[in-house]
């Protein structure tokens, strides 16, 4: 899941972002891998498909891949529409996942 959130002068919200930045491709064990699901939020795609341990891949997610799953991509593009365009904006602050410890510097 991709935490981003609006600029500092504003409360946190999650942003718009564009149906092709927005979701991961999902991972679950018995999911066909030739198409591509969108990982939804709470362990499903957003076509409605649950399967235990589903997770989203570190891909994202793209309506572009040839093997895109049509309803994930009618899920999307719906879920799209639904953000007006004045909250599309793109003053956000990135979150970036900590770094590991371990690592060198550069
Ligand atoms: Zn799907």
């Amino acid at each position: 899941m991709i935490n981003i959130f609006a600029g500092s002068e504003h409360a946190p919200r999650p942003v718009y972002l564009p149906v092709n930045r927005r979701w991961e491709i999902a991972e679950a064990e018995g999911l066909p891998e030739d198409v591509s699901h969108a990982y939804a939020y709470f362990g499903d795609t957003l076509c409605g498909i649950q399967m235990d341990g589903m997770s989203p891949s570190p891909y994202r997610w793209t309506t572009a891949h040839e093997g895109t799953c049509q309803d994930c991509k009618a899920a999307a593009e719906a879920i799209d529409c639904r953000w007006p365009q004045e909250k599309r904006d793109w003053d956000v602050q990135v979150i970036a996942p900590a770094m590991d410890p371990n690592s060198p510097l550069f």
